[in-house]
């Protein structure tokens, strides 16, 4: 059996909820039980843990006809949306001491790296406990995509939407270029105003590049002083337009912090997927002419085209 559990931090929230909560791994065994579900239903961990989830988690609906909750196929338990959840049923489940007990209930996908599908989590409680549940579930969903400093997509996500956009390139021909930027001399940043200005700084960057991007492009914090960029369906002449407006915004911001004023420039490069690329080959090209910005003075853009 796969092995499928929340991490410590998470166990601890996990377990400190009124809802019951059950993972289940791709082969629908459950992998873990929270306190909850055993207060509802009555089984231990010990009891359920390795078992099919259909052996212990069955229900009737309101007219008391048996069904289960996951159909035969975690698909089922896997809403569209990882962010949102299915929408909550109302079910009657059946205690260890064989009595129903009607609880509303909802399930999430579990994501492993890159966005893979790893299992479900079935969520169950009292109706407005699950709702506080299902409203913590999708924070903790954000969370995980979201960079803490700045509010914007963090690496993990622009990895994923990385990957999608390359396959969404390669399977339908649909044209993206990828950006890197990085703030110029931001070492100085630090070293002269301190830390807190400089992660004042790295916020108003992420809100001067998210507010002048279009919906359909992503931008994100790739790490320290670098945002990763992808524009969808662009042309070349349309590309580096783009981002010398956005260097020049970048550059005629002034952020305050304090009594202190700071300007900072950015260096850009920019290159298209070519046959057979990988998100490790197109990021490396990114870097090199990254690189080549950098070393021909920086405020600029370098764009290699395919
Ligand atoms: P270059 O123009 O070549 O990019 O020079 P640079 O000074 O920007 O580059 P360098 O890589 O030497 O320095 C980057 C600095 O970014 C060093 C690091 O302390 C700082 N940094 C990275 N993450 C953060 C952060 O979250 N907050 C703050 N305040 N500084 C950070
Ligand atoms: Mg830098
Ligand atoms: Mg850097």
């Amino acid at each position: 059996m796969k092995s499928l559990l929340p991490s410590p931090q998470e166990r601890v929230l996990l377990d400190g909820l009124l809802s019951g909560v059950c993972f289940l791994n791709t082969e629908r065994l459950i992998t873990y039980w929270n306190d909850a579900a055993e207060f509802f239903l009555g089984y231990r961990a010990e009891d359920v843990v390795g078992k099919p989830c259909c052996d212990w988690i069955s229900g009737t609906d309101l007219n008391l006809v048996s069904f289960c909750s996951c159909q035969g196929s975690l698909e089922s338990c896997i809403p569209a949306s990882p962010i949102s959840g299915t929408v909550p049923i109302v079910t009657n489940l059946r205690h260890r001491d064989g009595y129903w007990i009607p609880l509303e209930l909802s399930s999430f996908p579990l994501l492993g790296r890159r966005g893979k599908v790893v299992g479900a989590a079935l969520v169950f409680g009292s109706v407005r406990e699950s709702r506080d549940l299902e409203n913590r579930l999708s924070e903790m969903s954000q969370i995980a995509y979201c960079d803490a400093l700045t509010n914007i997509p963090n690496r993990r996500y622009l990895e994923e939407k990385l990957q999608e956009a390359l396959r969404l390139w390669e399977e339908e021909r649909r044209s993206f270029v990828g950006v890197m930027c990085d703030i110029d001399f931001f070492k100085n940043v630090n070293d002269s105003y301190g830390h807190d200005v400089g992660d004042e700084v790295l916020k108003e960057v992420a809100r001067v590049l998210s507010h002048k991007l279009r919906a359909s492009d992503v931008v994100g914090r790739w790490g320290g002083e670098e945002f990763l960029i992808l524009l969808k369906n662009i042309s070349a002449e349309d590309l580096v337009r783009r981002l010398d407006r956005l260097r020049e915004a970048i550059g005629a911001t002034v952020i305050q912090s304090g009594m202190v004023e700071v300007r900072v420039t950015m260096s850009f490069g920019a290159t298209e997927p070519r046959k057979g690329e990988t998100p490790a080959s197109l990021l490396s090209r990114m870097d090199d002419c990254l690189y080549r910005s950098k070393r021909e003075g920086r405020n600029r853009v370098t764009f290699e085209p395919a």
